[in-house]
């Protein structure tokens, strides 16, 4: 590959092998669509409309959704654009001027996020969870390794990356009580979690295959599926998650193209029964993606997205094997990302078994004013790592 001639750029975790997209402003200006090079965002729009690229206007918008609608072959041309503006030597005297400094700019949530659903894709996770909602039961229910089970989220609530989080109220009866009661939970915890972002929709009616996922999918974000985990513990049954998540789910301010995980893709850890056939087309593959989560500043747990039981397209295959249809912008994410060690839950309530076992410095949910930071990694094309951005949000007391 070549280097890029962008300062600090090479060898980062931004170098020319990744490229994500997001959404800037600076000053009083409207918000645009960027391109993360190293420390810098590329304002794209006036270097696009300077070559007279065809869809020069999809980067004026204050969201990815334009760009992304426009399908794989323009994202694929895209790419290949952008390497050069940013490795060509040639480029440089009409690119530089519109590199602005990281530290100059406001950075937006990217999409505007259409129909949100989360999956629950970890078998470690699942396993976990259900050995602690239901410790007289097997610990997972009859249809998990037959399907990917999902809910429908609310996509109104997802928030970029550094938004405050105000601690949720609701209902909540522990197992102890007789009667519910209302006030802020005391159970409020994170999930570790990838998003995958659509661009080009499908028609209703009509379902997409496994292997048509690269088709559909733009790119990856990180995300943090807030929970409130009494809420959600009252209310679950029997129709699932409610009020207990929809009160904020906050992604990374970058999307990562599918064209940057190329070196990523690794063999699912197997699954058992074999699944039936509609999720079966191609082999299931998962992604090399490594997490973190910090917690106030220490890394409390390192989750492998590589360990995960249901692939990303196996999941948008059972997700529209109905024939419900995508939108230009939906945004469906993993399920907490769990690994088989201790030290490898994506969740509070896993790492500190249901509250009964404090962890790093004694620590069970979360408090007001923790900030959790979750951050991403994977093997870039050029044999270096890329990062997927940081996702990260403080807690405010309850209101
Ligand atoms: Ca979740």
């Amino acid at each position: 590959m070549t280097t890029s001639w962008v300062e600090g750029a090479a060898g980062s975790l931004f170098d020319v092998d990744n490229l994500p997209f997001g959404v800037f402003s600076r000053g009083g200006e409207e918000p645009r669509v960027g391109v993360r090079i190293g420390e810098h965002v590329l304002d794209v729009a006036p270097v696009a409309a300077a070559e007279m690229l065809d869809v020069h206007h999809v980067f004026e918008e204050r969201s990815l959704n334009p760009l992304m609608a426009e399908g794989p072959q323009v994202w694929q041309s895209l790419r290949t654009w952008l390497t050069g503006l940013l490795t060509e030597e040639a480029e440089r005297d009409l690119v530089e001027p519109h590199l602005v400094p990281l530290a100059e700019v406001t950075l937006h949530l990217p999409v505007e996020v259409a129909d949100y659903v989360d999956f629950y894709a970890s078998l470690d996770h699942a396993s976990n969870v259900g050995k602690m909602f239901r410790p007289d039961a097997e610990p997972l229910l009859p249809n998990w390794r037959h399907l990917p089970v999902g809910y429908h989220g609310r996509a109104g609530t997802v928030v970029a990356s550094g938004a405050d989080v105000v601690r949720p109220q609701g209902q909540r009866k522990p197992p102890s009580e007789d009667v519910p009661t209302f006030g802020p939970s005391v159970r409020l915890d994170i999930e570790a979690e990838l998003g995958f972002v659509v661009g080009t929709p499908s028609t209703l009616g009509e379902r997409v295959p496994v292997p048509g996922f690269a088709d559909h999918v733009f790119g990856l974000v990180g995300l943090n599926d807030w929970s409130a985990r009494d809420i959600q513990a009252w209310e679950y049954v029997p129709l699932g998650p409610f009020l207990g998540k929809s009160f904020a789910t906050s992604i990374s301010h970058w999307v990562t193209p599918l064209a940057a995980l190329d070196a990523a893709w690794v063999d699912l850890p197997g699954q058992d029964p074999e699944p039936l056939p509609y999720l079966t087309e191609g082999s299931p593959r998962g992604l090399d993606i490594e997490v973190e989560v910090e917690l106030n500043g220490d890394v409390v747990a390192r989750p492998p997205y590589r360990t995960m039981y249901w692939s990303p397209a196996q999941m948008l295959a059972h997700l529209t094997v109905n024939g419900a249809s995508l939108r230009t912008g939906d945004l469906f994410a993993s399920g907490t990302i769990s690994g088989p060690e201790p030290d490898q839950r994506g969740s509070f309530l896993e790492l500190s078994w249901g509250g009964q076992e404090p962890f790093g410095e004694g620590r069970t949910f979360l408090e007001d004013g923790d900030t959790v930071t979750l951050r991403y990694t994977a093997p870039g094309t050029a044999g270096g790592r890329i990062s997927l951005g940081d996702v990260t949000g403080t807690i405010l007391p309850a209101r």
